[in-house]
């Protein structure tokens, strides 16, 4: 029998279609060309059900999605403390690019943004496999099946990457980078560029729901502590120089990514993904944060609603 989730799911996509401002990123020409009016939803319970709606089975790119994963694992690598002294967790009130790192400590001001994500990425790094591999395989478990980079979208972006080499290099001039910046950025665009669909992200989403135990094969990837760190740096920083805005209407840790992707995750509960290409003045999906809005209203998935 179809599930009324289904249906529910299917009239979130119904009532937000008049949401057609903003645009899609166009810094990357690839993601510029791409279709702005595909859209989709899925939810995942921590039980690791996954419901979803629209073009549910569009592969897209992760983009600043995988930020989060990648600052976990680099959080199960080397500790909470090694990372906090190398990367900050302040909301930033910047754009996700800005040239800027802290004045007082020189580290970049949180992982959500560029400079904390390059720097992360470079850490991940280690002997037995690059960074990008070692990803790959993470998302791989997070998501149940094998995640590929789209390759056509990492040139794409590297070709136009000036500006994420001018932070590696602000980041190697203070110390900060722990390999050389023009590979340190070729790896964080791959990661960047790894495809995946909404019912990837939602049981990625619902993994850290769920403690950091990938809810159907029941993998521990990340420890219940790192889970916690990592949604509190989510709540105060993942939606960028609107992250106030965010917590305030939607009221749960999230993340976005320039392809038109956000994650959303209610501890305990449910694991959220929403795609829509055409992008706010923050670069955040215009159409996505409003369906976010919705289910967080009709769900009651606000954190902070009292009783
Ligand atoms: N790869 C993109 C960049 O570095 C990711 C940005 C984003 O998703 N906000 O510009």
């Amino acid at each position: 029998m179809r599930s009324p989730i289904l249906d529910y799911l299917d009239a979130i996509i119904a009532q937000t279609a008049h949401v057609v401002s903003g645009a899609p990123a166009d810094y990357i020409p690839e993601l510029a060309s791409a279709d702005p009016d595909r859209v989709a939803v899925a939810i995942c319970t921590v039980n690791g059900t996954v419901y979803a709606s629209g073009d549910a089975d569009d592969l897209f790119s992760i983009q600043s999605m995988s930020k989060p994963f990648a600052y976990a694992l680099a959080i199960e690598d080397r500790g909470i403390d090694d990372i906090l002294d190398r990367v900050g967790v302040e909301p930033s009130g910047e754009a996700f690019n800005e040239l800027s790192l802290d004045p007082e400590t020189g580290r970049p001001r949180n992982p959500m943004i560029n400079a904390g994500a390059i720097a992360v990425h470079a850490l991940v790094d280690d002997r037995e496999a690059p960074a990008v591999d070692r990803l790959l395989g993470l998302f791989s478990d997070l998501t149940q099946r094998p995640i590929e980079v789209d390759e056509g979208l990492a040139a794409s972006e590297l070709a136009t990457g000036d500006r994420n080499l001018g932070l590696a290099y602000l980041l190697h001039a203070s110390g900060r980078l722990a390999r050389d910046p023009a590979s340190s950025v070729e790896g964080y665009v791959r990661q960047c560029s790894a495809s995946v669909t909404v019912r990837d992200l939602a049981l990625m989403a619902a993994t850290l729901a769920n403690g950091g135990v990938q809810p159907n094969t029941d993998k521990k990837l990340f420890s219940r502590r790192t889970t916690r760190h990592l949604l509190s740096v989510m709540a105060s920083c993942g939606m960028y120089d609107a992250a106030g805005d965010w917590l305030t209407s939607v009221g749960i840790p999230a993340k976005s990514g320039v392809a038109g992707g956000i994650i959303g995750v209610l501890p305990g509960q449910v694991g959220v993904a929403v795609f829509s290409p055409r992008l706010d003045q923050h670069g955040n999906s215009a159409r996505g944060v409003v369906m976010m809005e919705k289910l967080s209203e009709d769900l009651g998935l606000h954190l902070m609603e009292p009783g």
